[in-house]
């Protein structure tokens, strides 16, 4: 007995000394460690002005204690006394933000090939842009490499590389369709159980749909995710948004876009995307169709994902959205420019839409609806990871959203939707230190979101600019 008490002694111990030093000491590589401003074991951030997430109003003049990676403590700069050993940090003039929680991602890029869209892996540049753009948590919406990807994801947590956490996403669940050589393909409803069964063995933690997958593919791919606790998303097209939700789908990517819940004439499992967009384009943007269609996701608990910047419209828009044109490999740079010519003023269908599709997102976040959002860097390849976040974000303010709203949506929702909402998301004492440190004042203006200085991630302060300056040039390359 005796040995057994002194044994639990010695566990008692080990609990609360050695297992903290082991979760906090995230070793760096040196590749990785020259990009860090800060990893002192106490951190102040002194006088900054804070949205915390949570939809609640900015507060000016906060401070944030973070001890070992945790925001310890968060309140006015006057009453926080600081720790003696702390590293403070002066952030007057400037606001803090959540590390964002961005919901559609990939971590490959447009690449075409001939007349033929396809895509291809950017496994260097992408994630260390999307850290450096304010992203501290991403759930990719498709894998085209998920094993690299799941790779990425281990180096990332192992202090290897430079990148957010990564939530993967298996690859598509899509039938024969549309010529995307790179896309993974299913022959029938069995196969796509195996494909839930086999990467979510390997790790994948989320699966999606894709356009010209049906209802069988859809209820198999549910029954099997939701046996795991793991969650299933779609950009969806030969089913209706109503039938997705009634079949248990978690999520619908790309707002209200790809909805053909509209088309009249649709049949059961027919995909007819230029019916569906047509019958969009003549719904008014105040009908009671659509209020109908919104009550029922949020009855049925299924978030919708904004992905505004792949679709604004090209006509009078930047060449890249967030200003990433000098992450291009200078070849791509130019064959991205000519498109982005090609489409000026070519785009008057996109406008009406894209309009009313600000007006959708708005009616399903007041009524209550989840809205999470994301980059999904493709489009004619003008969307980036990191720039694009942040275009996102600027795009939900110019929509309507105030500014406390769409920071909600890229963080709080984000973490929600993933079921991290208790470590991460927020600006709140007890979670993660994931913080973005902003130079500017969003709430003057959105654009400052583009000013990022230090990307805190559990505590570890990356500095932003010298990532992106890191893979100038490196887009399309790696
Ligand atoms: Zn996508």
């Amino acid at each position: 007995m005796k040995f057994i008490k002194h044994a639990g002694k010695i566990f008692f111990t080990f609990l609360f000394f050695i297992i903290p030093f082991i979760i906090q000491a995230q070793h760096f590589e040196r590749s990785v460690a020259r990009y860090i401003t800060d990893s002192a074991k106490i951190i102040a951030l002194v006088d900054a002005k804070i949205i915390d997430g949570t939809g609640n109003p900015s507060k000016a003049h906060q401070s944030i204690i973070i001890i070992n990676g945790r925001i310890a403590e968060v309140g006015n700069a006057t009453n926080i006394t600081l720790p003696k050993d702390a590293k403070v940090i002066n952030c007057s003039g400037k606001t803090i933000i959540p590390g964002m929680v961005m919901l559609h991602e990939h971590l490959y890029y447009t690449m075409f090939m001939g007349q033929y869209f396809n895509l291809a892996e950017m496994p260097y540049s992408f994630p260390r842009m999307y850290l450096a753009g304010g992203a501290t948590t991403i759930r990719t919406a498709g894998s085209i490499e998920p094993q690299t990807d799941l790779a990425i994801k281990e180096m990332i947590s192992e202090g290897k590389l430079i990148g957010p956490d990564i939530d993967v996403t298996a690859p598509y669940i899509e039938r024969k369709g549309w010529d995307i050589p790179s896309l993974n393909l299913i022959k029938d409803s069995a196969e796509a159980a195996a494909t839930v069964k086999f990467w979510a063995d390997k790790g994948c933690t989320s699966f999606k749909m894709y356009v010209h997958a049906t209802r069988e593919d859809l209820i198999a791919v549910v029954r099997e995710a939701h046996k795991r606790k793991l969650k299933v998303t779609g950009h969806i097209g030969t089913l209706t948004y109503h039938e997705a939700a009634e079949l248990g789908i978690d999520d619908l990517e790309h707002g209200f876009f790809v909805s053909s819940d509209f088309d009249k004439e649709k049949k059961v499992n027919e995909n007819e995307f230029d019916r569906a967009t047509k019958a969009l384009l003549k719904l008014p943007v105040n009908s009671d169709e659509m209020k109908n269609l919104i009550r029922y996701l949020i009855n049925k608990n299924v978030a919708v994902t904004s992905t505004l910047a792949v679709f604004a419209p090209y006509t009078n828009s930047e060449v890249v959205p967030g200003g990433g044109d000098s992450a291009l490999l200078p070849e791509v740079a130019k064959m991205v420019t000519d498109r982005w010519k090609y489409y000026q003023h070519k785009d008057s269908d996109d406008i009406a839409l894209y309009k009313k599709e600000l007006v959708w997102e708005k009616q399903f976040f007041d009524a209550g609806g989840l809205l999470v959002c994301g980059t999904d860097p493709t489009g004619s390849g003008n969307i980036l990871a990191g720039y694009g976040s942040r275009k996102e974000i600027e795009l939900l303010v110019e929509g309507g959203f105030t500014v406390v709203q769409a920071i909600k949506i890229a963080t709080l929702n984000g973490a929600k939707y993933l079921d991290r909402d208790r470590m991460i998301g927020s600006v709140t004492a007890g979670k993660n230190a994931d913080l973005v440190l902003i130079d500017g004042d969003l709430e003057k203006d959105i654009r400052d979101i583009r000013k990022t200085e230090i990307i805190f991630k559990n505590g570890t302060g990356f500095n932003s600019k010298k990532i992106f300056d890191s893979v100038k040039g490196k887009v399309g390359l790696n």
